[in-house]
């Protein structure tokens, strides 16, 4: 009976996507939301939970392997790229991380206690920082 349901699914599987790390993603953010939704029971994460389970099915039955694999190709630049970034913000105890004020660069600076004037080195706007 499970020997004839397993061939019946690797039949069904055929030319079909299958599971890559955007199924995972969207598994886990399913994951939080319907634990925080056990504890506040709103029908707008409901149905956002709903949806995102949806997407998760209709791209592991796509045919469309093409596309599901350019999907996934974003979603991991983006996700390396997110990652990155948070990396760069990781506690650094010789250097602080402050934005320019007006081109929103992120700018590494000595971590020198005090108020300094820094100039961009971007746009050259000089800004005040203070660093306790
Ligand atoms: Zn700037």
């Amino acid at each position: 009976m499970f020997y004839r349901f397993k061939l019946w699914l690797s039949r069904f599987m055929m030319g079909r996507y299958g599971i890559d790390k955007l199924f995972y993603f969207l598994f886990a953010v399913y994951f939080v939301l319907s634990l925080i939704n056990s504890f506040v029971s709103s029908w707008i994460i409901y149905l956002i939970s709903l949806t995102l389970m949806f997407i998760m099915f209709f791209r592991v039955f796509s045919k469309n392997i093409y596309k599901r694999q350019r999907e996934n190709a974003k979603f991991e630049t983006l996700y390396y790229k997110v990652k990155n970034k948070l990396k760069i913000r990781k506690y650094d105890p010789y250097h602080v991380f402050r934005k320019c004020p007006k081109c929103k660069t992120t700018l590494r600076l000595p971590r020198r206690n005090g108020k300094h004037t820094v100039c961009c080195p971007k746009c050259k706007t000089d800004f005040k920082v203070r660093i306790l």
